[in-house]
């Protein structure tokens, strides 16, 4: 029986998550699940799962959750600290699938248990990665990927040796608007950057898909997770969303990862690891694909990639100058506030800015400053917002 905890539940990735555990209830001994507002979803899992405590991230729900479960026997907890707080129930597994900057602190404190933590949380990564990576170490603890391509990487290099790696490929399926006009770029709506063409995601990551954003994280998560060199990685458009990595090495030789676009794949690989489960996935029938294309990304298009890498190579306190800029940026096109086109124009504006004048480089890469840092780029973004004419 493997203790398991899973943070953010009930979003995209979490369900999936809920999916593969609930298809072997005895397996697994479900210490915790934590989601935000959809407290249905919460408390239905919570007992379909049998877990021990279900947590919101909204103080104000307690009682409501609390109504859900009453007579169930399943724990009841609410806010930011009730969160930290199941980090520190040990588990053997713990999922992080909260979205957002808010995904630091509970992986962090899971981390210190030293057991395993599944990372679909990419913004801890970007915003934090050697403090992450630090905390891994210290505390004996592993990190497995949960992000498609950095699954698939991580499978690319079991048995090799990382001195050998030439060059890693993380692929992009050029999200919603891959072939719209640019100049209507401008004019995309809330509706339209929703819609992905292959996954089925949560909207967030939809939207950063759409603008390229993910990759851009994604650039960042393969240097923190792995040690590679920015130079040696790079991001090519694959419509069909079917090889999320390639691997090249010093022979010449490239190691890809081809499976069917669906999260329990990676989900299921770090659940399993070091072994490998039975997964309930698409079995790709590779005659019927008949083809597989790959283009590079086009950087007028996608200006968010050349941010990142800039990000990427700057180091420091950057990434999470970049994460909290670019969270900001996506609330305000999510309201209505700003251009689809605006959000790349803020973050840019925020890292120029900030690496300026707030000693991006060379900080210390504490929790606190993180945490000011964030802060800081947010009131940034907002700035920007209103000088963007
Ligand atoms: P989602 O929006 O569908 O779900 C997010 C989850 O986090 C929900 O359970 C929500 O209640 C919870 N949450 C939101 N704000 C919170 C807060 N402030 N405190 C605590 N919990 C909070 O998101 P998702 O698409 O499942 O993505 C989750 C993470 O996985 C993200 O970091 C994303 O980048 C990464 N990821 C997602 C996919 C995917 O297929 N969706 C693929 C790769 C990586
Ligand atoms: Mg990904």
């Amino acid at each position: 029986m493997k203790s398991v905890t899973i943070f953010g539940a009930t979003g995209s990735v979490g369900q999936s998550a809920v999916d593969l555990i609930a298809r072997h209830p005895d397996d697994y001994d479900v210490v915790g699940l934590t989601g935000g507002q959809n407290i249905t979803q919460l408390a239905a899992d919570a007992v379909r799962l049998n877990a021990k405590v279900a947590v919101t991230c909204h103080a104000h729900l307690f009682n409501d959750l609390n109504d859900l479960l009453a007579g169930t026997g399943i724990e009841v907890a609410a806010g930011d600290a009730a969160i930290a707080e199941l980090a520190k129930r040990p588990a053997d597994w713990t999922l992080s699938a909260i979205i957002g900057a808010a995904g630091l602190v509970p992986g962090l404190t899971a981390l210190a248990q030293g057991k395993t933590l599944a990372l679909a949380n990419k913004e801890s990564l970007v915003t934090a990665g050697p403090l992450l990576m630090d905390t891994a170490r210290q505390h004996g603890a592993t990190i497995l990927p949960v992000d498609s391509e950095h699954s698939a990487v991580f499978q690319a290099l079991v048995g090799e040796d990382i001195a050998a790696v030439e060059r890693v490929i993380i692929t992009a399926s050029g999200g919603a608007f891959r072939d719209w006009p640019i100049a209507d770029l401008a004019n995309a709506s809330l509706a339209e950057a929703s819609s992905h063409p292959n996954w089925d995601m949560g909207q967030r990551i939809t939207i950063d898909s759409a603008s390229m954003f993910n990759k851009g994280m994604e650039l960042i998560e393969t240097k923190e997770f792995f040690g590679i060199n920015p130079a040696m990685i790079e991001v090519l458009v694959h419509r069909e969303s079917l090889v999320h990595a390639l691997v090249g090495f010093t022979d010449g030789a490239l190691m890809a990862h081809v499976g069917p676009p669906d999260m329990r794949h990676a989900i299921g690989y770090a659940l399993h690891w070091p072994d490998r489960g039975n997964l309930p996935v698409e079995r790709l029938d590779l005659a019927k694909i008949g083809k597989l294309s790959f283009e590079n990304p086009d950087p007028v298009r996608f200006p968010a990639l050349q941010i990142a890498s800039d990000v990427m190579e700057m180091g420091g306190l950057s990434g999470a100058a970049f994460n909290a800029a670019k969270e900001r940026a996506l609330d305000l096109f999510i309201a209505g506030q700003i251009g689809f086109l605006d959000m790349a124009r803020i973050v840019s504006r925020v890292i120029d800015k900030m690496s300026a004048s707030d000693g991006l480089q060379n900080a210390q890469i504490s929790l606190d400053n993180i945490l000011e840092i964030d802060a800081l780029a947010r009131v940034r973004a907002d700035e920007a917002m209103k000088n963007l004419g």
